[in-house]
């Protein structure tokens, strides 16, 4: 560390409070204590304007550092390429997107074509728009129908926000893009359907999907966008023979399937993709937050050749193909970055640690919930995992918000930043968020359970 930390930042702790609008936060709770600045980061470890160390959980507070902080090798790759060719329009190629674009597409077999954009509700979008042009041009605008599930979360713009299943994130933003429907989340925790179990509870949620497309009319549908695992809306693995039938709806139905991995993306479940675990063959696949590890912004929008090969010139018609650009869709810093962020994961195999790193993570989870009656439900796939907390395990009742909340602050001050999922309706943001950045080592992921295990001893 240098001693920046050690410096009086009192004057930037001034200039933010009067100044910076904090995302996804009541401002009243900066009104009793100063907002925290975080000054400098390296491993897995941040530290804040009081020099506070802190073991940081979810990989920059939103599953996006997962190759960790302070690596230069990113930096400089960054630097060399800026210096040398910073921007231009991606109307005209350049050299990292063209390497980068080879690079992610052999790890997707299937896929065959990159867009960039700078995040992951633009990527969305984009994908989004295709879905509207297909239908415009092969079903005479028809098929414009996205279906989207309950808890999932695909962005913050209206359309983003129209695809959005945590009903807090929408209140008070609408209205909202027609041509979005939701269907049923597939948490078997939360049963929606009591006669089923296991296997037959997968293919029972898939089949709500089907249900929503004969209500709305098969030829009005033109796709489905999912989140492969559901991140913020409370870690939800699809259960078994969920995506087997999904697959068979998608096929039945010729829908186009978007796979939105801005969270799962780039090695977090311990695949490259969250897809990848369950053989699935989508037709778009949306990322973003670990594609440079927040080294620089860019997201991608991939889709397949089947889908490209869709908007091929027609002769003589001038709308035929994707009127779409992303004015940093052309910044070189993203591909650069997205690279070299690659090389790392490949050169310290920090897929398989993450798959280790994950099971040690499961099973620490597991450990404290034989301990605490409080924890209800333990998930994950990777360094992707949460912890689902109950004041009562028999009717499962979802524990206090604040509580949730005060478990998550009590860690903040044992220096290990943990999260907490996102409110889907009234009661249902009561998961804790696990994700460190693939590199954790088992000391690290001890020391954070460790956190959580005196936080629930405290708090409950
Ligand atoms: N999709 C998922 C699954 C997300 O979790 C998020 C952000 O958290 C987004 C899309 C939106 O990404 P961004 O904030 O980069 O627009």
């Amino acid at each position: 560390m240098d001693d920046l930390h050690m410096n009086d930042l009192s004057d930037i702790v001034a200039a933010d409070r009067a100044h910076i609008w904090h995302h996804l936060m009541p401002h009243k709770s900066l009104e009793t204590t100063d907002p925290r600045i975080i000054v400098e980061g390296k491993g897995m470890r941040v530290w804040d304007q009081h020099g506070k160390e802190h073991l940081d959980g979810v990989s920059g507070g939103v599953w996006t550092v997962n190759v960790g902080y302070g690596r230069t090798e990113i930096a400089d790759a960054v630097r060399d390429q800026l210096v040398k060719m910073n921007y231009f329009a991606q109307t005209l190629g350049s050299v990292p997107g063209a390497r980068f674009a080879e690079r992610l597409i052999a790890k997707m077999p299937g896929m065959s074509r990159v867009f960039y954009a700078n995040s992951g509700s633009e990527a969305n979008e984009k994908a989004f728009k295709m879905v509207r042009q297909i239908s415009a041009r092969q079903h005479g605008g028809r098929k414009y129908k996205i279906l989207y599930r309950d808890r999932d979360y695909h962005g913050t713009t209206i359309a983003n926000l129209s695809a959005g299943g945590q009903d807090e994130r929408n209140a008070q933003y609408g209205p909202f893009t027609p041509g979005f429907v939701r269907v049923p989340h597939c948490l078997e925790y939360r049963k929606q359907w009591d006669d089923v179990s296991g296997a037959d509870y997968g293919r029972r949620a898939a089949d709500a999907i089907e249900e929503v497309i004969l209500r709305e009319g098969p030829d009005t549908v033109g796709a489905l966008c999912l989140e492969p695992i559901t991140a913020g809306g409370g870690v939800i693995l699809p259960p078994p023979g969920y995506w087997e039938r999904v697959g068979e709806i998608v096929r039945k139905y010729d829908l186009l399937l978007h796979l939105d991995e801005v969270v799962c993306g780039v090695g977090r479940t311990g695949e490259w993709f969250g897809y990848q675990h369950y053989g699935i063959e989508p037709d778009f696949v949306t990322m973003a937050k670990g594609v440079a590890s927040g080294y620089a912004a860019i997201s991608c929008m991939v889709t397949s050749e089947r889908v490209f090969e869709m908007f091929k010139d027609v002769p003589d018609d001038h709308l035929g193909y994707f009127r779409d650009i992303s004015t940093f869709g052309g910044c070189t810093a993203g591909p650069a970055a997205a690279l070299e962020n690659m090389a790392i994961i490949e050169r310290e195999d920090l897929l398989a640690n993450c798959a280790a790193m994950g099971e040690r993570l499961m099973g620490n989870l597991h450990e404290l919930a034989e301990r605490h009656a409080v924890i209800g439900d333990v998930r994950g796939k990777g360094l992707f995992c949460g912890a689902e907390l109950v004041s009562d395990r028999t009717d499962r009742t979802p524990a206090e918000e604040a509580r949730v909340k005060a478990v998550v602050a009590d860690c903040m001050e044992q220096g290990v930043v943990i999260g907490a999922s996102n409110r889907s309706m009234p009661g249902f943001n009561n998961t804790l968020l696990f994700s460190p950045a693939l590199i954790a080592t088992a000391d690290d992921i001890d020391a954070i359970t460790d956190s959580v295990d005196r936080a629930l001893g405290r708090v409950f």
